[in-house]
């Protein structure tokens, strides 16, 4: 919950009196989300009866973690159960940004359908909540032992919505859920720090800004429509003409904050000299970095990275014209958690099929 649903929840359950709503909702905040408990009755300045009231009202477990795997290079990647059939993975990746950082997903499968993203290969089965992709960072917190934690001695400083989904097609819930995690008195992750990736949701880009104070990052992958069309078939509906208009108007875009331009090098599709060159005309006078993402594959994909070659020859036209251009290094391939490779087994299934499901766990669960 944000802190203004928390307040109204406390009222509406009765739990404390309209006057003093605030000043509860504040004190259950800090434990919550700068102490990290899961479990009422560690609230020892709370007195036991309204503990008790809380605990019989309201829950503060964690959604399972299904699978922990933590690759060679120091990558975890948690597939997170949210409720019956409802799964979804988050990367953390040490050593990216300030200390590291938390690759969150947003919603469970996608709809874009981009041709070389594994994620695509799975329909939307839902959005995720706010509290579910807040959750997503307390697992990882929980994982990495940061609660509390002293702002410089984290070893989680920074997070991307890069997971499986597309922000931008959930955008109340990602912005309540960045208001939760950005919380001074809580997780209190910088704004700065947080960076939104979308496949080109022009029409909300304004709204992201406004709203989240976020970075923005943007899947380009293609400098003419005809190609990104194949690639990233959103360009169907938002052309690349009007996605940059929407990005140079983007609240807050300056040299101190660039917007990302994600660019992944597919073999002889997207990756020539000639296509570097055109990037580079198409972002003219754009504070912008140009990140490089050597293409991850997956099981049956039907694309081949491009030459590390290439790849460096695309970087140094990009960066002769004065944009940073950095190859981001494959993290966690061998465990399917690098960009692009993240996938569940969750599907859509009918309300019914769902609460039977449900049922069939909860019985399960009494008879343990
Ligand atoms: N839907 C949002 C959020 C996903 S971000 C978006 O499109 O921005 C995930 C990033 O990884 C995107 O830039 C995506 O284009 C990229 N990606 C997807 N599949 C990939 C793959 N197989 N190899 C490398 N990058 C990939």
């Amino acid at each position: 919950m944000t802190r203004t649903a928390l307040r109204e929840a406390l009222v509406a359950a009765e739990i404390c009196a309209p006057d003093k709503a605030r000043m509860r909702a504040g004190q259950l905040w800090r434990w919550i989300h700068h102490q990290g408990v899961t479990d009422f009755d560690a609230m020892t300045n709370v007195d036991k009866d309204t503990r008790a009231r809380l605990a019989e009202r309201f829950t503060l477990a964690r959604p399972e973690i299904v699978e922990r795997q933590v690759s060679a290079d120091g990558v975890r990647k948690y597939l997170i159960r949210f409720a019956p059939g409802i799964e979804a993975e988050s990367v953390y990746i040490p050593d990216v940004g300030r200390a590291g950082a938390l690759c969150v997903s947003s919603q469970v499968g996608c709809t874009l359908n981009c041709t070389f993203c594994h994620t695509g290969t799975q329909a939307l089965v839902r959005n995720l909540t706010a509290g579910e992709i807040a959750a997503q960072v307390q697992v990882c917190r929980d994982d990495l032992g940061e609660w509390p934690s002293d702002k410089d001695e984290r070893k989680l400083s920074n997070i991307v919505f890069m997971g499986m989904g597309e922000p931008l097609y959930n955008l109340d819930n990602v912005s309540d859920a960045i208001d939760i995690i950005s919380d001074n008195e809580g997780m209190a992750l910088s704004r700065r720090r947080i960076t939104v990736s979308t496949a080109g949701v022009v029409p909300e880009l304004t709204r992201l800004g406004e709203k989240t104070g976020a970075m923005l990052a943007i899947s380009l992958h293609a400098t003419n429509d005809d190609l990104r069309d194949k690639l990233v078939p959103l360009n169907r509906k938002y052309r690349i003409d009007e996605l940059m208009a929407a990005i140079r108007a983007y609240p807050g875009l300056s040299n101190a904050r660039r917007v990302t331009f994600e660019y992944v090098m597919l073999k002889g599709v997207n990756d020539s000299p000639a296509e570097a060159r055109a990037l580079v005309r198409m972002l003219a006078g754009m504070p912008a970095k140009i990140n490089l993402i050597p293409f991850n594959p997956w099981p049956n994909s039907p694309y081949e990275c491009s030459d590390w070659a290439t790849i460096e020859a695309f970087a140094a036209i990009v960066n002769k014209a004065g944009y940073a251009s950095p190859i981001r290094t494959p993290r966690g391939r061998d465990i399917l958690a690098a960009c692009g490779q993240l996938r569940s087994e969750s599907k859509k299934v009918r309300a019914s099929e769902r609460r039977a499901l449900a049922a069939a766990e909860s019985v399960q669960l009494g008879a343990d």
